[in-house]
């Protein structure tokens, strides 16, 4: 039987040993080409999510920023740019986290969240969780409130959900693929 949400699932592409060895990436693009799927694919993110619950969606370098759009006008929000290092023009705030191998880093403006403001993260890929975890921080450390995690595509296998701190996780996709 078809799932609604087949044809999701169908429009991510697998690309085997990219950008490294080891590594099967997953390739949003072909649900990007599709004229409906991709703003169909941000509605489905944000179910259960309340607007009344976010003031700011925070979305991470680069493709993250896709989403950015969609996301704030479903929710009513204002939209935080999460940039790598030395992107952002302005006063910046800076969180490290670290890699495999090593160190990377994002900036957000030191205006772009004011405190007590609900951010929600949001990004195409939750892998290792690293990412998400320094966006986390870097709402902690501007003085907002976190309003949970959004993202297309979670790596369950990874395991990064434990490595977010409390709130709602949404994931539209999951990998391995369950049911539904
Ligand atoms: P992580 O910090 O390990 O959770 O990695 C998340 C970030 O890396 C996201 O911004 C993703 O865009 C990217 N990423 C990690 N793994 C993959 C993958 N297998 N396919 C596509 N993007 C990935």
């Amino acid at each position: 039987m078809t799932s609604p949400l087949d044809r999701f699932y169908q429009a991510i592409r697998d690309v085997p040993d990219f950008p490294e060895k080891g590594i099967v990436y997953k390739d949003i693009t072909p649900l990007l080409h599709a004229p409906d799927l991709f703003v169909q694919a941000t509605e489905k993110m944000t179910v259960g999510i309340s607007s009344a619950d976010v003031d700011k969606v925070l979305v991470i370098e680069a493709r993250g920023f896709l989403f950015a759009g969609p996301v704030a006008k479903a929710l009513d929000a204002g939209i935080v740019l999460a940039r790598k290092a030395g992107k952002l023009p302005w006063k910046r705030r800076r969180v490290e986290y670290s890699l495999e191998y090593g160190t990377d880093a994002i900036e957000i403006h030191e205006d772009a969240v004011e405190p007590g403001e609900r951010v929600l993260v949001v990004d195409d890929v939750l892998a290792t969780g690293g990412t998400a975890r320094a966006a986390a921080q870097i709402v902690e450390e501007s003085g907002g409130r976190l309003a949970g995690f959004c993202f297309l595509i979670e790596l369950a296998f990874l395991d990064g959900r434990s490595r977010l701190p409390d709130g709602p996780v949404n994931s539209l996709l999951t990998y391995p693929r369950v049911s539904g």
